[in-house]
């Protein structure tokens, strides 16, 4: 990004300007959506196995509550800071819009390299996060999930300290993303990449049926970022039989494979060697570069890392004919704007990694009510909400493009699926504004 818009939280802002102008948004609903509610900054002290006492900084960020209490993970990565996670924060409100549930967005996170922690120092480090956000949290206020780097583990030892603050009585609705023995729920662990597959599914009975048959045989894709939800999406399309995965890769190492990559293969030498090592995978498998692996000429291309990947540097060079965001925040405004001109359909972060925050209110239904579901109740809820959702956001799109070309003066260019979803709920919810009381 240049820096003009190396601030992700303007670069995100900038949907909500455009979705106030294409759906006749009233401006004081556009300037309580555009401010976070709540913003911690803390101090995340942290006694290293050495001895050493170190500070990390860890953030919280509940940008809007209008829906319902805030809902959003906590991540772990160097690059943490105020503006990333909020808008990340942004993001999770107009996700959970999106998916109709009765949240709120927030985020979290501590600027840290969990790689380099110990086990034990990481289980420090997620206590005293869980003590310093232990106000701010709760199960009708605000409630965390795992996000980059962090895991059912971390989530349990932040649970514990909550519940610590609250006279030592159990709260499994404060977290989601749990372990199941912690009252979890069955489903959740794969839940983002099931979610975006399950939306694949649709869209190629819907939208996009040259996914069903292409003209060259199966559909081949490309996932950037093999996390927990990169490994699972990679893992169901394999599975699908439809797909062919031809290329994988982390944040150090990819591997590329034009005849398709066994994918349970790139997932066990992603967990033995903790990198993709073409030469362990084999079946032909060889080495690309992570930058690489974003340009080659595939129908799919499923960025599943971390934000701004393809911005104006690399999107001349993109070559799929359709990205679906897995990832949140990977493709930077301006060349969102860029691929809608070339007729590349974008399918938003907020309705394609949705699967995880959709889970998450089901976990947290069962969590309140104690009531558990089967793997297949959940698998099929979150199949049926997808699905819903996905008509749902065609229609808008039907309807801002048609009102578009009646009432717009054009200087929006194209309407794309990303429009329809800031547009959403917008018209039919006005996020909880009733407009008095300020
Ligand atoms: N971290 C996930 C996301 O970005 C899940 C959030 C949640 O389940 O609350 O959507």
């Amino acid at each position: 990004m240049d820096a003009e818009t190396d601030s992700k939280l303007k670069d995100a802002l900038k949907n909500l300007d455009r979705a106030g102008k294409i759906a006749g948004i009233d401006p004081e609903v556009l300037a309580l959506l555009s401010n976070p509610k709540e913003a911690l900054t803390t101090s995340v002290p942290v006694r290293l196995d050495t001895g050493k006492l170190q500070i990390f900084r860890g953030y919280r960020v509940r940008w809007s509550d209008a829906r319902g209490p805030t809902k959003g993970g906590i991540r772990f990565h160097p690059s943490v800071c105020m503006d990333e996670v909020s808008a990340l924060a942004f993001w999770m409100t107009f996700k959970c819009a999106v998916a109709n549930l009765p949240f709120g967005g927030a985020k979290g996170g501590v600027a840290c390299d969990p790689r380099a922690l110990s086990p034990t120092e990481l289980e420090r480090l997620s206590r005293s996060y869980g003590r310093s956000i232990s106000l701010v949290i709760g199960p009708d206020r605000d409630i965390p999930a795992p996000d980059v780097y962090t895991n059912a583990r971390v989530m349990g030892w932040i649970m514990e300290e909550y519940e610590l603050t609250q006279g030592g009585t159990r709260q499994p609705a404060v977290i989601t993303g749990k372990a199941v023995a912690q009252g979890g729920s069955l489903g959740r662990d794969d839940a983002t990449g099931r979610g975006a597959y399950y939306l694949i599914k649709e869209m190629a009975s819907r939208t996009h049926r040259e996914l069903l048959a292409p003209a060259d045989g199966l559909v081949t894709v490309a996932v950037h970022g093999f996390g927990n939800a990169g490994q699972h999406i990679a893992r169901f399309l394999h599975l699908d039989g439809k797909f062919r995965v031809v290329a994988v890769c982390d944040s150090r190492s990819g591997v590329y494979c034009a005849a398709g990559l066994d994918i349970d293969r790139c997932i066990e030498v992603k967990s033995d060697q903790g990198i993709l090592d073409a030469a362990r995978i084999g079946g032909g498998a060889t080495s690309i570069e992570p930058a690489a692996l974003l340009l080659l000429d595939v129908h799919l291309l499923i960025p599943a890392a971390i934000e701004n990947v393809i911005d104006l540097q690399n999107v001349g060079q993109v070559r799929a004919r359709l990205v679906v965001e897995v990832a949140n925040g990977p493709v930077t405004m301006d060349a969102d704007r860029e691929l809608a001109k070339r007729s590349i359909d974008v399918i938003p972060d907020i309705l394609a990694n949705a699967g995880g925050v959709i889970v998450s209110y089901f976990e947290w239904v069962q969590s309140r009510t104690g009531n558990w579901w089967s793997a297949e109740q959940v698998h099929e809820r979150l199949q049926a909400k997808i699905a819903s959702e996905f008509r749902t956001l065609v229609q808008v799109l039907k309807t801002i493009r048609e009102r578009g070309h009646a009432g717009l003066d054009g200087s929006l260019g194209t309407l794309t699926f990303r429009d329809a979803a800031y547009c959403a709920r917008a018209t039919t919810d006005r996020c909880g504004y009733s407009g008095n009381g300020w």
